[in-house]
């Protein structure tokens, strides 16, 4: 177990035409001993590459790393005591389960009941021991990756990484070994640095997220702070699904008045408006559950429901007003149609406010 700190870490590579890009910039980091941290971002900000820095599969361009007491900056990957899952775990189809798993222990030379020991103990947690004599074709994909994981697990490091372990399975799947994976950090107490594009897998397994853009680091924050107080207009975006709307417009708040530029929205009460958003040019974000929603009144020139989803338990509508396009969440009930004309509204505290040139949050 290890604290791993990233101090500055930036990687840059050359392109096709030799120009520099820089694929992280400026990365610090302190992840606790322990911890489950989890890197989120689109596809391309940087993720990946920070990951295989902290392995020492790319060399850093700029920064320091250190796992544990030590700086890692010039050691082998396989002096640096973590072990790494990635998406397309390749497990050697001609052997077991079992020879799998030892396989790696056997190279090191590790004694044969330390490798039985570190093999059983694996299997036991991660529910592998009735086949421990199946080949890997033999098996689902959820159990492939299960033994891919106790690939890692048999080493014992210190740090675990993974790079979008779970890809490659159904959504069932996925779930599935989310929890387990959740549940083996609980168990091992074992710092894991996780990677994923996506937001909610994030949000489940996530002691911290950090959301990245672009190869830098946005925002890092426990799941509900990221939910609760987005530190820009990309985090507030790209975390929670359906994401947020974004309204362009002018505020007073003297008046305690917003007027999107969108007229069919009509004037906006937000309530209330923190001394930060000032007055003048704004966003307004709201989530889809933020707003109200009323049948009448709207007129003829009223934002207009574009698209229903009924989902069951609620329902999402795509309301279209202006350019200004908002996803509504509201109860399941039905009674929506398209094309119908409505009337929004915004609930108290609703209202996130963001530098229109910036996007920084205003609060
Ligand atoms: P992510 O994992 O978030 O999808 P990556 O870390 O793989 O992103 O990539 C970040 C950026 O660095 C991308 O623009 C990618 O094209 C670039 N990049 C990654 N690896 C290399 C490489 N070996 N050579 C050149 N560019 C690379
Ligand atoms: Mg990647």
């Amino acid at each position: 177990m290890a604290r791993v700190v990233l101090e500055q870490v930036g990687k840059a590579f050359r392109d096709g035409r030799g120009r520099t890009v820089a694929a992280v910039a400026d990365v610090t980091l302190d992840i606790a001993d322990g911890e489950f941290l989890v890197l989120v971002g689109p596809s391309g900000c940087g993720k990946s590459t920070t990951l295989r820095l902290i392995a020492g599969l790319e060399e850093m361009t700029s920064g320091t790393i250190r796992i544990g007491d030590r700086v890692v900056n010039g050691l082998e990957p396989k002096d640096r005591d973590i072990a790494m899952v990635f998406q397309n775990y390749a497990l050697y189809p001609h052997l077991t389960v079992f020879e799998n798993l030892a396989f790696g222990l056997q190279l090191r030379r590790l004694p044969r009941p330390e490798v039985e020991r570190r093999v059983r103990g694996a299997a036991g947690i991660l529910g592998l021991e009735p086949l421990l004599d199946r080949r890997p074709r033999e098996l689902s994909g959820g159990q492939r990756q299960r033994v891919a994981v106790g690939r890692a697990m048999v080493r014992e490091p210190q740090v675990f990484l993974f790079d979008e372990p779970l890809s490659n399975l159904d959504a069932q799947m996925r779930v599935q070994t989310r929890m387990e994976l959740a549940r083996l950090n609980d168990r091992l107490g074992t710092t894991m640095i996780y990677v994923t594009h996506d937001q909610v897998e994030a949000m489940t397994l996530g002691d911290r997220i950090v959301v990245m853009h672009e190869g830098r680091i946005q925002q890092v924050a426990d799941p509900l702070t990221l939910y609760r107080e987005p530190a820009n207009r990309f985090v507030a975006g790209f975390i929670g699904s359906p994401p947020m709307g974004f309204v362009e417009g002018t505020l007073d708040a003297g008046r305690g008045e917003f007027r999107p530029d969108d007229t069919p929205l009509g004037t906006l009460r937000p309530d209330p408006i923190p001394a930060a958003a000032g007055s003048g040019r704004a966003v307004l974000g709201v989530r889809p559950e933020g707003w109200t929603l009323t049948a009448a009144g709207a007129g003829d020139d009223g934002p207009v429901v574009e698209l229903v989803e009924p989902l069951g338990a609620e329902t999402l509508l795509h309301v279209a007003a202006g350019a200004s396009r908002v996803v509504v969440r509201v109860d399941g009930l039905g009674g929506w149609t398209t094309g119908e004309r409505v009337g929004l509204g915004l609930r108290p505290g609703a209202a996130h406010w963001f530098d229109p040139q910036t996007g920084r949050a205003l609060r």
